[in-house]
């Protein structure tokens, strides 16, 4: 959990890495759905583009289909889900019918004026998807992805104007859930202004303490 912009992605492929788990972002799901131009993508552009939710309906549904791949069935990440509380109470439905359970949300916690810098300058890799910063997270060649030598990209919600859209729409839709599963013994918070490393260093410590 974190507003647009809190070092999600970043942090989930570490995780994802060190946990040897599937790193699912419906966000990417529906970027990729747009760029392939299915019946998916149709129906997302419009809310990607505005900085608007996706219809629950349509995010649940694939949420459900991809906890249901063989590769979950060890365990998971999910990043950018859920976003709504009727998403939020579809997910414990759909785990319980499949025996699993959460153990863990982990919110990165960052200021409102830190993420407006955060967003702008976010380039992302064309091919692999590695995220990076203009001033925070460089790569070594500019417009150049590091890990594969792709081309690197701006994402066209991440302009000042739809920013301001997608923080008002976590403000209004999402953060009601940090009260759900702080309800639920849950959540864990970490400072998402720290850098890459020293957050990574905090959220590897809470999952440390979870596997003991
Ligand atoms: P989210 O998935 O939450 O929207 P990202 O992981 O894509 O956020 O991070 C947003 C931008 O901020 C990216 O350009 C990323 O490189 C950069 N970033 C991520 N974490 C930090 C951090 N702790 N300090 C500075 N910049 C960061
Ligand atoms: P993200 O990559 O997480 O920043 O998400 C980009 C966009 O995808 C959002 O602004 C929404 O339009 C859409 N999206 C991603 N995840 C969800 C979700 N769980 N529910 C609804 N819309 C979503």
């Amino acid at each position: 959990m974190g507003p647009p912009g809190a070092g999600k992605g970043t942090q989930a492929e570490r995780i994802a890495g060190d946990c040897k788990i599937p790193h699912i972002a419906t966000g990417d799901i529906f970027r990729a759905a747009i760029k392939a131009g299915t019946e998916l993508g149709r129906q997302a552009k419009s809310y990607l583009d505005t900085g608007s939710l996706v219809p629950d309906a349509v995010t649940i549904g694939i949420v459900r289909e991809r906890l249901q791949e063989p590769d979950c069935a060890t365990g998971f990440l999910l990043d950018g889900f859920p976003r709504t509380i009727p998403q939020a109470e579809a997910l414990e439905q759909l785990l319980g019918e499949l025996g699993m359970k959460l153990d863990l949300v982990l919110n990165i916690k960052v200021a409102p004026a830190v993420l407006l810098e955060r967003l702008t300058g976010r380039r992302v890799c064309r091919q692999c998807g590695t995220t990076y910063h203009m001033v925070f997270n460089r790569p070594k060649q500019e417009g150049v992805c590091d890990c594969c030598g792709g081309e690197l990209y701006q994402r066209s919600d991440d302009t000042a104007e739809t920013v301001s859209d997608r923080l008002r729409v976590y403000a209004d839709q999402t953060v009601p859930l940090l009260d759900f599963y702080q309800q639920r013994g849950l959540l864990q918070e970490v400072d998402g202004e720290l850098g890459i490393d020293e957050v990574w260093a905090s959220m590897s410590g809470l999952l440390r303490s979870l596997s003991r």
